[in-house]
């Protein structure tokens, strides 16, 4: 087996392991992120929050109203229930009633519209968990693909890894020098094929002496403008 075709085998090996660790990396990634999830969490906390505010304030508005009618009731039953007699204080009482009513009627009115802006944020919490679920649904669904492409990912880059020892076997350490060496200064790239007589890394036409180097058995050759080592297949 010649010296390029050695490297350029592990060259296969090493890019497939890098695509596999890069998507592992990826899912990684993805699967601590909930972001999505944390917001729609956190929009259902606020609207219970507002929720439970405009309930307190409802509330407070049915007991003002309560009172005030209970105020009227008194009243009334002091200007019809026969005990005062008196015309003066008749009229007062009438007077008071008078005013009683008016007080009501703007008690009412708000109360009213805390019952509108109660049932508004009802809508708001029943909107809120249901965008909650549905996000808590379709991140299930994807977590479930990211966790079985990772399971798959994860036998492959075993299998690769074992594979990269086999190929790795054998290769001379000067040769696995420069080729680690190249892996890192041209972005996991260190064995380019020859293809029509250019580099198919950068796609520089090769001399026909280096055309010649790049197919002989025991030297390597490198393209005189990327440098990478040249495997004529
Ligand atoms: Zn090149």
């Amino acid at each position: 087996m010649n010296r390029s075709f050695k490297l350029f085998r592990l060259q296969q090996i090493d890019t497939q392991l890098d695509e596999a660790r890069g998507r592992l990396a990826e899912i990684d990634q993805l699967l601590a992120e909930d972001q999505i999830l944390h917001e729609a969490r956190q929009a259902a906390d606020t609207a219970a929050e507002l929720e439970a505010a405009a309930q307190k304030v409802l509330r407070r508005a049915d007991e003002d109203a309560k009172a005030q009618q209970t105020k009227l009731e008194q009243n009334q039953n002091s200007l019809y229930g026969g005990k005062v007699t008196n015309a003066k204080e008749l009229q007062d009482l009438q007077m008071e009633a008078e005013s009683l009513k008016k007080h009501l009627s703007g008690l009412e009115e708000i109360q009213l519209e805390k019952m509108m802006a109660y049932e508004e944020t009802q809508s708001g919490v029943k909107k809120a968990q249901e965008n909650l679920e549905a996000v808590r649904a379709q991140r299930e669904i994807e977590n479930r693909t990211l966790h079985s492409e990772q399971t798959k990912l994860q036998t492959e880059a075993e299998r690769l890894e074992g594979d990269r020892v086999t190929a790795a076997h054998g290769i001379p350490d000067e040769d696995m020098t420069s080729y680690q060496s190249l892996r890192k200064g041209k972005a996991g790239l260190a064995v380019a094929k020859v293809q029509n007589k250019t580099c198919s890394a950068c796609g520089a036409e090769l001399s026909a002496s280096l055309a010649q180097a790049a197919r002989s058995p025991n030297e390597l050759a490198q393209c005189s403008t990327c440098k990478r080592i040249l495997y004529a297949g």
